[in-house]
């Protein structure tokens, strides 16, 4: 079953921790991104029937609600079994709940990261508790209750008290899914760039360390598991049966397409990507070029950096990587269940440190 992912890298601010393709870009260049798309799109040759939709950036909450569903409208198989796109919270209306889901959408990834204002404020992110709290009253009013909550563990400022006090509000607010990243420390955001000079901007000094950003994480796993949120994924958590059927493809290496700039695709054996710039993309549709910038086969080690990500580990053939899964298993972060291997609670903690091991 095959999935549909769409880049939209537009944003009305560039956050400190953020390290994507994306951020604030001229409102000339976003009206001819989306043609660009809407292009891109109409030149597909569909060799199946798209499953999912998920649409991602930046912030696509922000195209206009027409833009969107001309978008989707070139897409087969609506209603799919799930289309989500991802918003930042302090723009949802009933009206553009409605429009939402008038073009397809059923499920909205919300990018709220803190609870806490005064951490949301040292990043740039202008929303509030309360903010999100009516919004997510405003998506079940208008019958999108399937919605995710973003949370980085590791912001500036962050203390085990700030961490429980946002997971007090998840608790209130039982999203059907949840997803808890780890601040990513590298030079393609600021503050990653700050914190690896070590500098003081954008509250570079007052970043957890790696042992209490690991123990906010263990916590997360507990209480989200006590209140029936269960882990599905390194990252990915859900109540029963509202894991999310898009991203599931990536970790099971299911086909998928995407359109936009810097966008993947793969169909079972190729994967490609798109040019990175947003500029560079519309040019590229605009003169009827292919955006495509790198092709590659795939990679048999995937099964196992993608694969042993997920709860329920792999069931593959794993005799040529013997060796490192019996280190792994002594060192108790491999486990064998049945037919399947995993990861162990441990091994989760540790995951990239296996995962290089098989790359
Ligand atoms: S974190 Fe999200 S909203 Fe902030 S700059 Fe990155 S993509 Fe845009």
């Amino acid at each position: 079953m095959a999935g549909v992912y769409i880049s939209y890298p537009f944003c009305a601010q560039k956050c400190t921790y953020c390290n994507f393709a994306s951020g604030v870009l001229p409102l000339d260049l976003e009206k001819r991104y989306l043609e660009a798309l809407k292009l891109e799109l109409r030149g597909t040759d569909w060799p199946w029937v798209p499953e999912t939709v998920y649409l991602g950036g930046g912030t696509p909450s922000r195209i206009d609600p027409a833009d969107l569903a001309e978008i989707l409208a070139v897409i087969p198989g609506k209603p799919w079994a799930e289309a989500t796109i991802e918003a930042a919270p302090g723009g949802i209306s009933p009206e553009l709940a409605q429009a939402w889901r008038n073009a397809g959408i059923s499920r909205v990834s919300l990018g709220v990261q803190s609870f806490v204002t005064r951490e949301l404020a040292r990043t740039g992110r202008k929303h509030t508790a309360e903010i999100v709290a009516a919004e997510i009253e405003v998506l079940r009013a208008g019958g999108l209750d399937n919605f995710n909550i973003d949370l980085i563990a590791g912001l500036p400022g962050q203390t085990e008290a700030s961490w429980n006090a946002s997971l007090d509000w998840v608790e209130r607010l039982e999203p059907p899914h949840l997803s808890v990243y780890m601040l990513e420390v590298d030079a393609d955001s600021r503050l990653g760039a700050e914190i690896l000079a070590f500098g003081k901007r954008y509250g570079a000094s007052d970043v957890p360390s790696d042992d209490a950003i690991a123990g906010f994480y263990e916590i997360a796993v507990e209480r989200l598991a006590a209140s029936g949120v269960r882990r599905y994924e390194i990252s990915n958590f859900a109540r029963p049966a509202l894991e999310s059927r898009h991203n599931l493809k990536y970790w099971r290496r299911e086909p998928y397409f995407g359109f936009g700039s810097d966008a993947h695709s793969f169909d079972g054996a190729t994967r490609w990507q798109n040019v990175e710039s947003a500029a560079e993309y519309v040019g590229c549709l605009e003169q009827h070029g292919s955006p495509v910038a790198a092709c590659t086969a795939t990679d048999p080690a995937e099964t196992f950096f993608l694969g042993l990500r997920l709860e329920e580990g792999i069931e593959a053939d794993w005799s040529s990587y013997q060796e490192g899964v019996e280190r792994f298993q002594q060192e108790g972060l491999l486990e064998i269940k049945g037919s399947r291997l995993r990861l162990t609670p441990r091994g989760v903690l540790l995951s990239n440190e296996v995962f290089a091991h098989f790359v």
